[in-house]
């Protein structure tokens, strides 16, 4: 059976998941998350975060396009904005490469020059990894941080009633990409959300006392909600014209004859993030500064997870990326 033929990326995770054995006493939350979630000491005590990532050339960048300071940057920023979408704060790094033989050392320090550009933002510790040779350059970077207990924002803790919110526009990444592959050259604004993603540590530390579920957009808003409802056991409605777009965005969409929405809801990598709020505390939330956008909310009919279009008439919601659709 191939992947497709089971229904892609996140039923095969589904299916390994069964594989592994039981649950254990200090797992608070093991697979199905941006991270794991591992109680270290009695409550109060903060919990350990972990998530890993893997970015392989041609999948996830192209040499040509990105210097290599860019891969490093983007490499650590989607792992700091999985410990983000927990609530967290980011610690300690660990970076596994493989490289084909002939790779410019040069190359790969200014790699490590992005990575630790990111590490410093976050004051991170990179602490080791590991090297090998093989066919394409992958980086493997698994980041480590923790908790309180009182902010952890798993995506199975929206209710239905809660508001959902994103807190920046959303498809840049992918309007770059799309203009790269036509040949076009991007403007500015979406050439750095693509190559350079700025992951919301600045505001995760704000949301996450206040919000219920958290989960960052890595996949596009499609899939992130959908993840959320399901996790939850609810339904949700997005209001297609509440999706924040950048002008950016919809020039890119009137120049190649594409509905702009299509990639915030499909595209991914926007690194924003999405989370559900009960609606008594969005003022609250206002008030410290935060600038969010109201996308829709959450409801208690599971299995229904729809956008609501200019006419009113809810149609399914779209899924995100999924490498192997
Ligand atoms: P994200 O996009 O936030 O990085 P993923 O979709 O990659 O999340 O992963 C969702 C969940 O599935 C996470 O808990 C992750 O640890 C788990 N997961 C992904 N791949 C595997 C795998 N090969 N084996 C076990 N767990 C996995
Ligand atoms: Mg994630």
């Amino acid at each position: 059976m191939k992947i497709k033929e089971i229904g892609g990326e996140f039923a095969l995770i589904e299916r390994l998941s069964g594989l592994v054995p039981g649950t254990h006493p200090e797992v608070v939350q093991g697979i199905g998350d941006d991270a794991a979630v591992v109680r270290i000491a009695p409550e109060p005590a903060p919990f350990l975060l972990v998530t890993t990532d893997i970015l392989v050339e041609d999948q996830h960048f192209k040499r040509a396009w990105a210097s290599p300071e860019q891969i490093g940057i983007k490499a650590a920023e989607c792992n700091v904005s999985d410990i983000a979408a927990m609530g967290g704060t980011p610690q300690w790094m660990f970076i596994s490469l493989v490289l084909p033989a002939g790779t410019e050392v040069e190359w790969i320090e200014n790699l490590y020059r992005g990575i630790c550009q990111s590490c410093r933002r976050h004051s991170i510790a990179l602490l080791g990894g590991d090297t090998t040779q093989g066919a394409v350059v992958t980086i493997n970077i698994t980041l480590l941080g923790s908790v309180h207990p009182d902010n952890l924002c798993l995506r199975s803790h929206a209710r239905p009633g809660d508001a959902l919110l994103v807190t920046g526009p959303l498809g840049a990444s992918a309007a770059a990409l799309a203009l790269l592959t036509s040949g076009h050259k991007p403007p500015g604004y979406l050439l750095e959300k693509h190559l350079t993603p700025n992951c919301r540590m600045d505001i995760s530390h704000f949301i996450a006392p206040l919000a219920n579920a958290m989960i960052d957009i890595s996949d596009g808003l499609g899939a992130e909600v959908h993840h959320i409802c399901a996790a939850s056991r609810v339904g949700a409605e997005i209001v297609a014209s509440s999706v924040p777009l950048h002008d950016e965005v919809r020039k890119a969409g009137a120049l190649l004859g594409i509905d702009p929405l299509l990639w915030a809801i499909s595209g991914g990598e926007d690194f924003e993030l999405l989370f559900s709020i009960s609606p008594e505390r969005v003022p609250q939330l206002k008030a410290s500064g935060v600038l969010c956008h109201e996308v829709g909310r959450v409801t208690d009919r599971p299995g229904a997870v729809v956008l609501i279009p200019s006419d009113g008439i809810p149609i399914p919601l779209a899924g995100g990326y999924d490498h192997f659709q």
